[in-house]
């Protein structure tokens, strides 16, 4: 029978249990729905899952959904399961046994959503597979990871297109990020031949953030003030390095705050068990590197506190942007130092030229907002494209304005250098 607005809001209600769509959820539901690609740009939190989960429920065979985690798979495939939707996924952690009972749930039509990483994608067994299978679309997730100039690049996500061509040509496609720097956006288009997708864009402004950067001096202090003064609340620290991440998970931990680190240098099971206390809220702070973060969806977290700059504004805002996904407010601090700039720069000195370059533009940018004296949120919304009239009276330049102004002087070092 044919899939009605009607069905679909029905169809929400029923699994998901959310009595209205969000934005733009409805229209590119319907876009997927009627066959056509979408190109989807919507900040953290907005709601993107949905906008492939409930299709591939509602229309025939299983959809593919591309992810560039094992975390955030086993994250949606738990929680569909959870509502009684048959998911499964492929990777690298599926033993043989498991990867055959897999695929032959996918032939026997019972599965709805196959989640698959890229590299698996690239194996010539897996292609053999799915090509045998009935796929109702293919959705790739966290798309920004097809660009070098996104803060995730990975190399396997530039292959995708042609994958998916030779499992067959006519499957509609359904690309989300949230991501949207102009640069990145057409990036994206190119590589995965979307030009001609219809493109929902919505506003990148977190109204419900509060950005602030903070000098590094007496850092340790700061944050453990910071931390105590939100007891019990669920927060992120990001560092720079796993030793780093270590030390601060330890410094709070002798603080009595109840913290877990989170970096690629643990067990894979560690690091499993760590996300799963912080989700399951047996532990209030997760102290990682930015492998931890990617998809996850934990709607009460109410500070992500910078220990180190990041490498980029796009970073920065994908990492904040972890805060306040139920809506409520949420603090982001930036601790800043340009010795931290100038650490980021050095680790790019082995990399190509064009490379190098690109990093040095990003880091530049990262620099100008930190130091200049402009409403924060205009200054990320302009990054992204976006024109803010007036200024958000909701960051520290807004609310507590101090005249520092170094930006100039200081891209023009990590510039030169
Ligand atoms: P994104 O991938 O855009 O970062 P998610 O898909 O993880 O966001 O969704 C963020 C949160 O919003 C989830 O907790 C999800 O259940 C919730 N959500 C999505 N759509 C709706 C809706 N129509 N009504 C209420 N909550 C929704
Ligand atoms: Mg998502």
């Amino acid at each position: 029978h044919p899939i009605t607005i009607d069905s679909l809001k029905e169809q929400l209600k029923k699994t998901f249990g959310f009595s209205q769509f969000r934005g733009e959820q409805e229209a590119i539901i319907l876009n997927t729905v009627q066959g056509k690609n979408s190109f989807v740009l919507m900040p953290t939190g907005a709601g993107k899952s949905l906008c492939y989960q409930l299709p591939a429920i509602v229309m025939e065979g299983t959809a593919i959904v591309i992810s560039p985690l094992i975390a955030l798979m086993k994250n949606q495939v738990d929680q569909m399961l959870a509502f009684g939707i048959n998911a499964q996924f492929l990777n690298s952690s599926l033993t043989r046994a498991e990867i055959n009972r897999v695929k032959a749930e996918v032939i026997s039509g019972a599965v709805k959503l196959l989640y698959i990483a890229p590299e698996s994608l690239n194996k010539q067994e897996n292609l053999n597979f799915l090509k045998q299978a009935k796929i109702s679309f293919v959705a790739i997730d966290e798309a920004h990871c097809i660009s070098e100039w996104g803060h995730d690049f990975r190399p396997e996500y530039r292959k995708i297109r042609t994958i998916i061509e030779t499992i067959d040509e006519k499957m509609p496609i359904i690309a989300l990020t949230a991501t949207a720097t102009p640069k990145v956006q057409i990036d994206i288009q190119k590589t995965l031949n979307l030009e001609d997708a219809t493109v929902f864009k919505s506003s990148f402004n977190r109204k419900n953030l509060y950005y602030e950067i903070r000098s590094k001096k007496d850092i340790d202090k700061q944050l453990i003030r910071f931390i105590k003064s939100h007891n019990g609340k669920a927060g992120i620290i990001y560092c720079l390095s796993r030793k780093r991440v270590e030390e601060i998970a330890e410094l709070l931990h002798v603080n009595s705050v109840k913290a877990l680190p989170y970096h690629a240098g643990l067990e894979p099971q560690v690091r499993m068990a760590n996300q799963e206390a912080f989700l399951n809220e047996e532990v209030d702070v997760m102290v990682a590197t930015i492998a931890f973060g990617m998809g996850i969806d934990k709607p009460d977290v109410r500070f992500v506190i910078h220990y180190d700059a990041p490498k980029s504004l796009e970073g920065y805002y994908q990492e904040t942007g972890r805060a306040g996904r139920d809506g409520l407010d949420g603090t982001c601090i930036l601790f800043y130092t340009y010795d931290d700039i100038l650490k980021l720069d050095k680790f790019n000195k082995d990399k190509a030229v064009t490379e190098k370059e690109n990093a040095k533009i990003l880091l530049s940018e990262m620099v100008y907002y930190t130091n200049i004296g402009v409403c924060r949120r205009k200054q990320l919304l302009h990054y992204f494209g976006e024109h803010m009239a007036e200024n958000c009276g909701f960051c520290d330049n807004c609310m507590h304005p101090t005249p520092t102004f170094k930006a100039e002087e200081e891209v023009s070092l990590v510039l030169k250098a």
